[in-house]
C-alpha cells in the first residue's frame, strides 16, 4: 500500500496505474502513469510516467492504486439517505408515503438538514462520486442549508427544491398557495447558487413527477428553468401503477412523456429519471429533444419498477447516464449501479434476446458512469475524463481490495474495472478530489 499522504490541494502530480474514457472514443490506459495537476486544478498533463522522468520521480506514487474520473452520479435524493435499503418489494407509491415522505418532512426541522447534508456529501465522496445531481425536499431553508454545505464540502453539486403542489407532506402551508410560494422560493434559491463557486454549484428546477404537480407547476418550473439557464429534472415512466396515475390524472396527454412535452419540459438541460417503461413514440420523442436520461437499475428492481432495455435506448441515440437514485437505489455507489445494470442487461438477454453477447462491457460502464454523466449534464467538455484542460476531478481505488485471493490481480484494464463494478468493496475509493481539491469523506 503506498505510504504518501494524498494531496489535499493543487498543484501536484500523481504516479498511479491511470484508466479513463477518452472525449474521441477508446481508454486510456497507463499502467505506470502520471497526471499533473496545475495550481488551477486543471490537469495540466496525463500519459505514460517514462516520458516525463523528471516529474515522476517527485510525483505522490501511489502505485498500485488505479486513479479514475470521478463518478457522476445524476440522481439521488439527499434527504433520503438515512433509510437507504428499507423498505424492498413495495412498489413506488406505498414505499414513498411509508418510508419517504416522513423522512423528508424532517427537513422542515432546519438544524435536521444542517446534520444531514454534510454527512450526505461526505457518504457521496467515499462511494467515489465527485458530482451529483441531486433532489432536497420542498423546504427552501433546507435546500439553502444543503447548498451551503456542498459549498463547503467542495463536492460538484446540482441541487433543487422539491415542487409538489398535488400531493404532498408538506402540512404547514395553506394548499392554495403552494404553487406561487414554491416556484417563488426555486426561483430565488436558483438566483442565489446557480452557478456559484466559478459553476461548481448549479440549480435544477425540481417538480417531482407528475403524480405530485399540477400541469401549470410543470409548465411555470420549466420556464423558469429556461430562463434562468438551470437545470430542470423530474421522475418519467418509473412504474406501472405510476403510470397508470399519470394517465388518469392528465387525460389529454398521449403518455407520460407528453406530459412533460406539453409543459414545455424537454430538452437539453432536463434530466428524466428512470424512463423504464418508454413507447417507441416517448423515445423517439426524448431522442428528438435531445433530453437527457438517468439510469437507476439498483432502484429499478429494489422497487421492482422493471428492466430498462437499456441497449434498445442507446440503439436510438438516448443519451444516459448512471443514478443511484439513494434511497429507492440502496447504495450510493455508482459502481454498484454499474452492476445492478450490468445484471439487469444480462437477465433481458436472457429472457428477451436469447443468447446475444452483452452490448456493453465494463469499460462502457464506467463511461457510462463518468463521460456519458458528464455529458448528460452538458459538462463534457469540463469533467467525466482525465484529459489534459479538464478540471481535475478524480478518484483512486485499491483494486487489491476487489481480488478474491491476495496477491492475484490482473493488468488488464477491462479485468480491473470488471472487478471494480462486480467485486466493488465499501473502502476501495481511497481519495476523491473536485478541480484538485481533496473531498472530506474520501480518503
Ligand atoms: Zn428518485
Amino acid at each position: 500500500m503506498p505510504d504518501h499522504r494524498l494531496p489535499d490541494g493543487p498543484p501536484f502530480a500523481i504516479r498511479a496505474r491511470i484508466l479513463s474514457p477518452l472525449s474521441a472514443g477508446g481508454n486510456l490506459w497507463e499502467p505506470d502513469g502520471l497526471l499533473q495537476v496545475d495550481d488551477r486544478g486543471r490537469i495540466g498533463w496525463v500519459g505514460p510516467a517514462a516520458s516525463r522522468p523528471d516529474a515522476a520521480a517527485t510525483a505522490i506514487d501511489l502505485r498500485p492504486w488505479l486513479l479514475l474520473p470521478g463518478l457522476v452520479d445524476l440522481h439521488a435524493h439527499l434527504p433520503q439517505l438515512p433509510n437507504a435499503g428499507l423498505g424492498a418489494g413495495l412498489d413506488l407509491l406505498t414505499w414513498l408515503e411509508r418510508y419517504i415522505f416522513p423522512l423528508e418532512r424532517s427537513w422542515e426541522d432546519i438544524s435536521v438538514a444542517q446534520r444531514l447534508a454534510p454527512l450526505a456529501f461526505r457518504a457521496l465522496a467515499a462511494s467515489g462520486t465527485t458530482t451529483a445531481l441531486l433532489y432536497g425536499t420542498v423546504y427552501a431553508a433546507a435546500l439553502d442549508a444543503a447548498f451551503r454545505a456542498a459549498e463547503t464540502h467542495g463536492i460538484r453539486a446540482i441541487i433543487g427544491k422539491v415542487m409538489m403542489d398535488r400531493v404532498t407532506y408538506d402540512e404547514t402551508i395553506d394548499p392554495a398557495t403552494i404553487p406561487e410560494r414554491s416556484l417563488r422560493e426555486s426561483i430565488e434559491l436558483c438566483e442565489r447558487w446557480n452557478g456559484a463557486d466559478d459553476g461548481r454549484l448549479r440549480y435544477a428546477f425540481t417538480p417531482r413527477f407528475a403524480v405530485s404537480c399540477s400541469e401549470a407547476m410543470l409548465r411555470e418550473s420549466a420556464a423558469a428553468a429556461r430562463a434562468h439557464g438551470a437545470y430542470w429534472q423530474t421522475h418519467v415512466s418509473e412504474d406501472r401503477a405510476e403510470i397508470a396515475e399519470v394517465a388518469r390524472l392528465f387525460p389529454e396527454a398521449s403518455g407520460y412523456v407528453d406530459v412533460y412535452d406539453r409543459a414545455g419540459g424537454l430538452g437539453q438541460q432536463t434530466v428524466l429519471a428512470h424512463a423504464v417503461h418508454l413507447s417507441e413514440r416517448e423515445l423517439a420523442r426524448l431522442v428528438e429533444t435531445d433530453t437527457r436520461v438517468a439510469h437507476c437499475p439498483a432502484s429499478n428492481l429494489f422497487l421492482a419498477s422493471g428492466l430498462m432495455p437499456l441497449s434498445r435506448y442507446l440503439s436510438a441515440g438516448l443519451s444516459v447516464g448512471l443514478g443511484s437514485d439513494v434511497a429507492a437505489g440502496p447504495d450510493l455507489s455508482i459502481f454498484s449501479a454499474m452492476r445492478v445494470g450490468f445484471y439487469t442487461q444480462n437477465a433481458l438477454r436472457v429472457v428477451v434476446d436469447g443468447d446475444a453477447p452483452p452490448a456493453l462491457g465494463p469499460l462502457d460502464w464506467l463511461r457510462m458512469g463518468t463521460l456519458e454523466g458528464a455529458r448528460v449534464l452538458g459538462l463534457d467538455a469540463v469533467i467525466g475524463s482525465l484529459e489534459t484542460g479538464k478540471e481535475a476531478d478524480l478518484i483512486v481505488v485499491d483494486p487489491a481490495l476487489t481480488v478474491p485471493v491476495p496477491g492475484i490481480d490482473s493488468d488488464d484494464p477491462a479485468d480491473l474495472m470488471s472487478r471494480l463494478i462486480f467485486r466493488a468493496h465499501p473502502a476501495m475509493v481511497r481519495g476523491a478530489w473536485v478541480r484538485g481539491r481533496l473531498l472530506e469523506g474520501s480518503g
